[in-house]
């Protein structure tokens, strides 16, 4: 029986425990505000050490690097031998080497697990995962790993390489959702109702999920978050330092990382992104 523990359990770490616990694994969860992790009806921690103690896996799903190495450098060390740590949050490049440095110093198995999916795939236990670490844990990980997806991808065996395949599909799903308010914000601006642009786009080779999505919630202006603008703002970012650090054009992921950052309150929704493009009032 695989028992895992999880630290940090906001939008997604909370999803995730619940689908873990749904599959009738062991679960401990640790959260830094620790009325979020209580609310999950789990076992709670009162710290990381105590948390991955007991733990064959331990999840983090914390916001950027720093949040995750500040609790690892806590929980690291009181892993039991054979445990793996599954480092799920999106901390970019150089983030996912200074952790995977971090675990070979405290002799930790680690494995770069990006995961792609929202509040509600991970609710669901449908996330699809990105992973990359050395193929003698992938059995260990596995039951775990399958509470949590649908899909799971091995990229390498090297960590990073879940992170690289993470940051091209974010710096879609980034352009999407900046590229559909751009487009609601012209047809209000213009004169037109925002409705016809997404009827046009409907069913039709232009046409996508997400844009339908939080196009819905643009025009509602129900910015509940599943992905918020902070962390929209902080994985481009990331994606601009990638992209920097290879030669690539950083011109697009620049002017996103701007837009999401200048778009009012980062708990809200990404999707208000729509009040950085819409004309000044
Ligand atoms: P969230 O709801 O804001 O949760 C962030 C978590 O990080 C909370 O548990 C928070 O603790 C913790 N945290 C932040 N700074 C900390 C620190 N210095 N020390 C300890 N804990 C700290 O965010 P989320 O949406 O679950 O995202 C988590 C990660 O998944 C991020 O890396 C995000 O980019 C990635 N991700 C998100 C989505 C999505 O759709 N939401 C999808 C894929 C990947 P408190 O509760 O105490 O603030």
């Amino acid at each position: 029986m695989t028992n895992v523990a999880v630290l940090g359990t906001g939008i997604m770490g909370a999803g995730m425990a619940r689908s873990l616990a749904r599959e009738g694994i062991d679960v401990t969860v640790w959260n830094r505000s620790a009325e979020k992790a209580a609310v999950l009806e789990l076992p709670v921690a009162p710290d990381p050490a105590t948390a991955v103690r007991d733990a064959d896996v331990v999840f983090t799903m914390l916001f950027d690097a720093a949040s995750v190495a500040e609790v690892m450098r806590e929980a690291a060390p009181a892993m039991k031998p054979g445990a793996v740590w599954v480092q799920t949050s999106t901390v970019g490049l150089d983030g996912t080497a200074e952790l995977a440095e971090l675990a070979g110093r405290h002799g930790v198995a680690f494995v770069d697990a990006p995961v792609l999916g929202t509040r509600q795939p991970a609710e669901n236990g449908q996330l699809t995962v990105l992973a990359a670490g050395p193929e003698d844990v992938r059995d260990r990980v596995a039951p775990a790993l399958a509470a949590i997806s649908a899909k799971i991808v091995w990229v390498d065996t090297e960590p990073g390489a879940g992170h690289k395949l993470k940051l091209a599909a974010n710096a879609w799903v980034l352009t999407v959702v900046a590229g559909t308010a751009q487009s609601v914000a012209l047809t209000e601006a213009l004169g037109l109702e925002p409705r016809q642009f997404f009827d046009l786009i409907a069913g039709g080779p232009l046409d996508s999920g997400y844009a339908q999505l939080k196009g819905k919630a643009m025009l509602s202006g129900d910015f509940t978050p599943a992905f918020a603008l902070g962390g929209a703002a902080k994985d481009a970012g990331l994606i601009r330092d990638a992209a920097a650090s290879v030669g690539v054009a950083t011109d697009l992921s620049a002017a996103l990382a701007a837009l999401f950052a200048r778009a009012g309150d980062p708990d809200d929704d990404m999707a208000a992104v729509i009040r950085a493009t819409r004309p000044p009032a």
